[in-house]
């Protein structure tokens, strides 16, 4: 329940305190854990309504508040599982939607994530899924990290090919090309409605005669244009595959993405 509501100030359940109430059910998804429970919520003795509205409503910290240390995570094994899942699993686009949530979306109603904001972010660790070449945990790929390692065996992770689109007044979306990864109608169009979103256009397949090379087949009904880096200009007809190297760049559906390394 918003904080507002909690406190019983005079406003109603609306969109605003929906939002409050639909990001912390995300942040349980993902941490299993509210993010209000630290050092305040730990010391207290009589978990009553007055204790609730306090934590929940008076007095709400969120217990990774960048400014605000003092509800962090006691040093307790009850709240061992939040904290590596914040620190080891959670990638850094998600951290910062979560803090917005429950900081500035905490003091002011109309500055909390809104749903597009969540879809965006959704879609894109879907679209971040890389596999560790070793042991072949799924982990979602951060460009943000310099350094990443497989939250599974430790290994680090190479930087993976992507297929990254440019979007006028939005920001950048990429797609990890790893084997079977598949370009959709909603990375052309992010307005797509729900029915085509999904619909495949392309695929990653291998070289079917050298494996250590692979590329994009056009699973679409109207042709590719593909601009090499060296500016080679070809067509890639229905059911033809181009070769995926760093630097091309495709046209589909008057939409241009470029493979980046
Ligand atoms: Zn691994």
């Amino acid at each position: 329940m918003a904080p507002e509501l909690v406190r019983g100030d005079e406003t109603h359940p609306s969109t605003q305190t929906d939002l409050h109430s639909l990001a912390v059910l995300l942040f349980y998804l993902w941490m299993w854990h509210h993010p209000f429970h630290g050092e305040m919520e730990y010391r207290v003795r009589c978990w009553d309504l007055q204790a609730k509205k306090l934590i929940y409503g008076e007095k709400p910290v969120f217990i990774w508040d960048p400014q605000n240390t003092e509800n962090r995570l006691p040093a307790d094994p009850d709240y061992r599982t939040a904290k590596k899942r914040w620190q080891t699993m959670c990638p850094s686009s998600l951290r910062d939607l979560f803090t917005k949530a429950f900081t500035e979306g905490v003091e002011d109603p109309g500055r909390r994530v809104t749903e597009g904001e969540w879809q965006r972010l959704f879609l894109q660790l879907k679209d971040s899924v890389l596999p560790c070449p070793v042991c072949r945990a799924s982990n979602l790929w951060d460009p943000h990290s310099a350094a990443q390692r497989c939250w599974h065996c430790i290994r680090s992770l190479p930087s993976p090919p992507r297929l990254e689109f440019n979007y006028s007044g939005k920001p950048k979306h990429y797609l990890v090309l790893t084997r079977g990864a598949r370009l959709l109608h909603r990375h052309i169009d992010p307005h797509a409605d729900e029915e085509h979103a999904d619909q495949v256009l392309g695929e990653v397949v291998p070289h079917p005669s050298d494996p250590k090379l692979w590329g994009l087949r056009n699973l679409s009904k109207t042709p590719w244009v593909a601009t090499a880096a060296n500016q080679q200009v070809a067509e890639v007809p229905p059911s033809k595959a181009v070769s995926a190297v760093a630097g091309l760049r495709l046209t589909i559906g008057g939409i241009t993405a470029e493979l980046v390394n």
